[in-house]
């Protein structure tokens, strides 16, 4: 009888355990990081707002070319410095697609991207290299003028400067997907400056929706206008396109696109490239690589990649032209 009792007992507390555990519900964290935006949704059963943030502040602190304490701002200052995790990952991928982009993608073109006005004191030059002329400047352009040693950034000449931020939007959305699925979190939808990681379902129960922008040359000022929305469910994808960061100057359009090779910003008729990798920080990087690359190249390169298929939107005869690669859609539903 008394056993009886103490299990009614147990069982009782159990529920009413269960009944006060939170029950999970979508939470969205918004701000801003490396001069962009992120917007991260994600399903918990409590906020981990705090994780995300400190997450965030930690590849601030390495990657941010915003942050004049950052491990780049040092290495592009010339200061003593030690290189972290986030850093070294950078490496290994700026690496990898400086390899498969053959060069096109060059975390050294910093010095060109201030010289072209889109550098972080946007819109005026870098007054040290004010007046040079591109060929000058890329003296000291080249990912094989750098390398890391035990750590540090050994540079062969000291005006060599790195630039991340092809890359790192993309890092940081692995980054905080990492974060989220340690904490156990299977639906999340993370969005740093338009590059994505996506997982699970959305709180409608649906796949997440992700919309690759309309490029709109002609029409300043008009509202944005969705080419495509994508339902995905696990995805890292990244885009870049010559529609955002531009301007114009001696009667031409330049974006902030940098072809390294040649030193200017890239002029052709690609708009955007949307790229879909096993990370999305290669993802990212192999979206401004198809930029500098066109249309022809950057389908060789994603089909030297194995890992990655593309989405470019191209101008053709004053209208668009969808050009995917082969394997996008499976891809894109994997
Ligand atoms: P994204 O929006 O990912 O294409 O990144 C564009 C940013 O990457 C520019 O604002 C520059 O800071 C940097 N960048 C420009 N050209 C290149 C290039 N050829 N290789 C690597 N980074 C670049
Ligand atoms: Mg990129």
């Amino acid at each position: 009888m008394i056993s009886a009792l103490l299990g009614i007992g147990l069982a009782a507390m159990l529920i009413w355990g269960m009944e006060n555990e939170p029950k999970p519900r979508y939470y969205h964290d918004a701000g801003d990081i490396f001069g962009t935006y992120y917007n991260i949704r994600y399903e918990a059963k409590s906020s981990i707002c705090d994780s995300i943030q400190a997450a965030l502040k930690a590849f601030d602190n390495s990657l941010s070319m915003f942050n004049p304490h950052s491990i780049l701002s040092a290495v592009n200052a010339n200061r003593d410095t030690t290189t972290d995790a986030a850093f070294e990952a950078m490496w290994a991928e700026a690496t990898r697609v400086y390899d498969l982009s053959n060069g096109a993608f060059d975390i050294t073109v910093g010095p060109l991207v201030n010289y072209w006005g889109f550098g972080t004191k946007k819109p005026t030059p870098d007054p040290f290299l004010k007046g040079r002329e591109v060929d000058s400047i890329r003296e000291f352009i080249g990912f094989e003028k750098v390398a890391l040693v035990d750590h540090k950034v050994v540079k062969q000449d000291s005006r060599v400067q790195l630039d991340a931020g092809a890359v790192a939007k993309g890092q940081a959305c692995d980054m905080i997907a990492a974060v989220l699925a340690r904490q156990g979190c299977e639906n999340y939808l993370v969005d740093i400056g338009g590059e994505v990681v996506a997982h699970g379902l959305n709180d409608k129960g649906e796949p997440w929706h992700v919309g690759i922008t309309k490029p709109n040359l002609n029409n300043e000022g008009a509202q944005e206008e969705l080419q495509e929305i994508l339902a995905v469910s696990d995805v890292k994808m990244a885009t870049s396109g010559n529609y955002r960061n531009y301007y114009y100057a001696d009667g031409e359009r330049r974006s902030h696109t940098i072809d390294p090779r040649t030193g200017y910003p890239v002029q052709h008729s690609v708009l955007s490239a949307t790229v879909v990798a096993s990370t999305c920080m290669r993802a990212d990087a192999m979206a401004t690589a198809c930029m500098v690359l066109g249309a022809e190249d950057a389908m060789d390169m994603i089909r030297r990649a194995e890992d990655a298929a593309c989405y470019l939107i191209v101008a053709q005869n004053d209208s668009l032209v969808v050009i995917k690669s082969p394997n996008w859609d499976e891809k894109l539903t994997k």
